[in-house]
């Protein structure tokens, strides 16, 4: 994730230097397609999605309601959280999803807005924030980034079962006052797993604390001050090889049909197949653009493969 910081902060370096000349599309393009998250303070949060939608949760604390909202979304009615005057302008066609609209008769409900969809979950389950009046939120943004918001919360049973969803990104409330401090924080980190776990909601009143959220020591922790702007990148597993094969089909006199596929094996288990069929002659040898990858075929005869592999 410092690398992320990084960019952000190149890219900002850039803005700054460039300021006065017209041409800055190549960097204005590559931070506009992935999502951002600024973390505004204590638990207000505003996502800008790759498309430009702008996600305001729990609007309080801190700066940074400039934007014009189309979307707004409360986990719980306490006034650290609902501070929506403080939004300055909404678009026309804005929506507000509250704990009210979220969780109804006991069931959790599932918006997909076509920039996002918007998931309630499991939140409360304290003395001071009953599990009945209390949701929080999963984000999935339109380019896959999951963000799991916790609101204010102890351990919910839910958690659990976040742990197959590989989330991208997880704020966990971490004050110990109102709600679960950071050890169990740091459990319920433990439980969810996601890519980057982040404290937030640290300590009422201020808008963050550096030295608490250190105390957060949850794996793959990733600590984001108030007023911080993060880029939000997708999971991009790494690839571990790539397997070519191919296969001939006889057809009419001297035409076959030759098929190639990569098979693409990635570090989380999943692979992906590429495919080609090509018209080839009797005894081809060439090489063929497979996806990504140039493969050499040889072949012998009708359907014969003498030789098959990724050409460097
Ligand atoms: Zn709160």
């Amino acid at each position: 994730m410092k690398n992320s910081r990084r960019i952000l902060v190149i890219l900002l370096a850039f803005t700054m230097l460039f300021a006065t000349m017209p041409e800055l599309s190549v960097f204005a393009q590559s931070a506009e397609s992935n999502g951002r998250l600024l973390y505004q303070g204590h638990g207000s949060l505003r996502i800008t999605t790759p498309e430009g939608k702008v996600i305001y949760v729990d609007p309080s604390a801190g700066v940074g309601y400039d934007a014009s909202a189309d979307l707004i979304l409360v986990t719980h009615p306490h006034n650290d959280h609902t501070a929506l005057h403080l939004i300055q302008t909404r678009n026309s066609d804005y929506q507000i999803i509250t704990h009210t609209e979220a969780l109804v008769g006991g069931e959790y409900k599932v918006f997909d807005l076509g920039y996002v969809i918007v998931e309630a979950v499991q939140a409360g389950n304290n003395p001071n924030h009953s599990i009945n009046l209390c949701v929080g939120y999963i984000l999935t943004l339109s380019d896959g980034v999951s963000i799991y918001i916790s609101g204010d919360t102890s351990t919910t049973e839910q958690m659990a079962e976040f742990a197959e969803r590989k989330l991208d990104y997880a704020f966990f409330c971490t004050d110990g006052r109102f709600n679960m401090g950071i050890e169990e924080a740091i459990a319920c980190a433990d439980l969810v797993k996601a890519r980057h776990s982040i404290p937030y909601h640290i300590l009422p009143g201020a808008l963050f604390d550096q030295a608490l959220a250190e105390q957060f020591t949850a794996k793959n922790r990733l600590i984001i001050a108030a007023g911080e702007e993060i880029i939000l990148e997708a999971y991009v597993p790494k690839l571990i090889k790539a397997v070519p094969t191919a296969y001939v089909q006889k057809l009419n006199g001297n035409m076959n049909n030759l098929t190639i596929s990569v098979t693409e094996y990635f570090e989380n288990g999943t692979s992906n197949i590429i495919k080609v069929t090509i018209s080839i002659k009797n005894n081809s040898a060439n090489t063929y653009q497979v996806g990504p990858y140039k493969v050499y075929v040889d072949t012998k005869g009708n359907v014969q493969i003498r030789e098959c592999y990724i050409v460097k």
